[in-house]
């Protein structure tokens, strides 16, 4: 099977009747028509493999992860989703592969209303590199993305969750099931299922981006770790942050650590650590880390209520520079979660 036809046979759909998409796959360029009073958000995201994904994750599921990855970034800058180009590096034509791959991208495109409209194959190690194009709204000269650099001083801090027939989604999950997969630690098996499918198959929260637009100060997506992405906000805002973490056992979040059963001898205190470096410098999360101002709490769980997830609120923007942690009785904890190697 040559290049065109499998570009025909995998990725070319008749074209839908989104306004934007003015031409998609086929020619030398696509055409996009922003609405008026609108911006373009572009985001690119590159997944190489053994970098970041193991070799083992089912195709459909990976097609998902390529797209979500991206979708994610559009949400944490409160963009709708319109369109995506694919670029595609793979050692061989592998039919079942590539319709396994394309039925996972195209469920998650489908259901966020997102068209494929371009993108280039070659032969190559296993890389997959998706471009998404989003709008934002521009309301009265301003735009409503956003933006990393927002927040204020007395804001709230959030991190985006939610309540699932499965089980508690949030920050933690996909490190878990990563350091199970490493064989670093073992998991009862349906708590094993749950964080494999948040690790190669998350949610991007993007319904709840958007229902932030004119809440939320600053936002970004934590694809590198909570406290890690956090970080990018308080540089780019000038600003610090207080976080607790009372907000774990109260909610749930990382519950599922507790059961995790590292090289046999598993003492409590070590489970206590292993929740709080799952949660706050796991990565691959892809939840919504944001700060909105303490009068707009109620609408922040109102968005939260209407995008079907949970807005949990876990520390406050201060002005003192970086980033002061404090455990469940609130005495201050070192924070030396930004790189997590704790299993190294
Ligand atoms: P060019 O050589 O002009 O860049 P190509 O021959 O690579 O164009 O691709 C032909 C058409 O197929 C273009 O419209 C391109 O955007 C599209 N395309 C190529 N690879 C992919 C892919 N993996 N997914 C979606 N569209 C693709
Ligand atoms: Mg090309």
């Amino acid at each position: 099977m040559g290049e065109f036809d499998l570009i025909e046979r995998y990725f070319k759909r008749p074209a839908r009747s989104g306004a934007h998409v003015v031409l998609g796959i086929g020619d030398d360029c696509a055409l996009l028509a922003p609405a008026l009073g609108t911006q373009m958000a572009i985001s690119s995201d590159m997944l190489v493999e053994g970098r970041h994904f193991l070799p083992t994750v089912h195709p459909a599921r990976l097609g998902h992860k390529a797209l979500a990855v991206n979708l994610s970034d559009l949400a944490a800058c409160g963009a709708r989703p319109l369109a995506f180009t694919l670029a595609l590096a793979m050692p061989a034509v592998d039919q079942a592969w590539l319709g396994a791959f394309s039925r996972g991208l195209f469920a998650l495109a489908d259901a966020q209303g997102c068209e494929l409209i371009g993108g280039d194959t070659t032969r190559g190690p296993l890389t997959i590199c998706i471009t998404v194009f989003g709008e934002v709204p521009v309301v009265d000269g301003h735009s409503q993305a956003l933006l990393r650099s927002g927040a204020r001083i007395g804001d709230d801090v959030y991190v985006s969750a939610a309540d699932t027939p499965l089980g508690i989604e949030g920050p933690g999950d996909a490190r878990l099931a990563l350091e199970a997969f490493r064989g670093h630690l073992s998991l009862p098996q349906q708590v094993l299922e749950r964080v494999r499918l948040r690790m190669e198959a998350p949610t991007p929260r993007v319904a709840l981006g958007l229902a932030l637009r004119g809440i939320a100060t600053s936002a970004v997506d934590v694809s590198d770790g909570l406290l890690g992405d956090l970080g990018h906000v308080l540089q780019s805002s000038g600003v610090g942050a207080t976080i607790r973490t009372d907000w774990f056992a109260a909610n749930l979040i990382a519950g599922d650590a507790q059961s995790a059963q590292v090289n046999g001898a598993f003492s409590f205190e070590k489970a206590e650590k292993l929740v709080l470096q799952m949660v706050l410098a796991g990565g691959d999360d892809y939840e919504l880390a944001f700060t909105a101002p303490p009068a707009l709490r109620d609408e922040v769980q109102a968005a939260a209520a209407q995008s079907g997830t949970l807005a949990l609120r876990i520390g406050q923007i201060d002005a003192d520079p970086g980033l002061r942690l404090l455990d469940a009785a609130g005495l201050s904890l070192p924070n030396h979660f930004g790189s997590f190697d704790h299993f190294a």
